[in-house]
């Protein structure tokens, strides 16, 4: 169920049946990044779509988290967005879709993407996954999406499930399951892992999580993140409670230890 998916409809009276192919999805857009140099290979126009299910103890953008707010674009509104800016794109470069949440709005990035793919952008799509099911109609969404999908990059945020459940409020079946089709299926991926004190940093899970990465076709690429404190300010600010008051981010030894047991050098892409 695309619970923030809303549509833009021609100038039809109320009453009028309109064909489903004049519709145009809404994205509803967080926040735009017009250089990003992090979020997919070489510099992107990066589109944060607002609205997520996962409640990440370690989130730094918790402003992102409530769906059906956001900046409404059409996907041709956000190509022109983005286009003044493709001289820069070079060979890999193009539009990232992160969030938030991306796949909450599978609707509109189907439009995006394949509309991004006409016109020969490269599209990268970050997400955590968590809306991923194979039950129908979102399923054959994410296949079609797939199909205009030049490299996902994609979170484990715990690979064990309780693991996850505590840190995110949900399992993590639904995104493994996920990544696995994608393995399966000739889908690129770059795959994150945020080490966190207390929560990830420990050899038995992360020796566990490279294990089942190295089961995985496609991966060009392990990151890992080290956890950091800079979204408190905006716990602050929203008025909720951090939940990882008093953790510090890992030492430089843990996240080279973590950059071991998940393999890193192997994956150079
Ligand atoms: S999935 Fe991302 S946006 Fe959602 S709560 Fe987790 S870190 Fe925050």
């Amino acid at each position: 169920m695309a619970i923030n998916f809303t549509t833009r409809l021609s100038t039809e009276p109320a009453e009028t049946v309109v064909p489903e192919t004049t519709e145009a999805p809404i994205g509803y857009v967080h926040s735009i990044e017009s250089f990003g140099s992090v979020d997919g290979p070489g510099i992107r126009f990066v589109a944060f779509l607002q609205g997520c299910r996962m409640r990440c103890e370690f989130c730094h953008n918790p402003d992102t988290w409530n769906i059906g707010s956001g900046e409404p674009y059409t996907a041709d509104e956000l190509i022109a967005k983005a286009l003044p800016y493709k001289a820069f794109w070079g060979k890999e470069g193009g539009i990232t879709c992160s969030g938030g949440e991306s796949l909450i709005q599978i609707d509109f990035l189907i439009d995006l993407f394949k509309k991004c793919k006409a016109q020969g952008i490269n599209t990268c799509l970050d997400t955590c996954g968590q809306p991923f099911t194979y039950k129908e109609p979102f399923f054959s969404k994410f296949k079609e999406l797939m199909k205009y999908t030049d490299l996902s990059m994609v979170d484990i945020k715990h690979i064990d499930p309780e693991g996850h459940k505590k840190l995110t409020g949900f399992s993590n079946e639904h995104i493994l399951e996920m990544i696995e089709y994608m393995s399966n299926h000739g889908h690129h991926m770059w795959i994150r892992h945020v080490l966190i004190p207390e929560r990830t940093d420990y050899d038995c899970y992360l020796e566990r999580l490279g294990d089942y990465i190295k089961t995985l076709n496609n991966v060009d690429r392990v990151e890992v993140l080290p956890y950091h404190t800079m979204g408190i300010v905006k716990y602050e600010k929203m008025g909720i409670k951090y939940p990882l008051e008093g953790i510090e981010p890992p030492t430089h030894d843990r996240v080279v230890n973590a950059e071991r047991l998940l393999h890193t050098a192997d994956y150079s892409k």
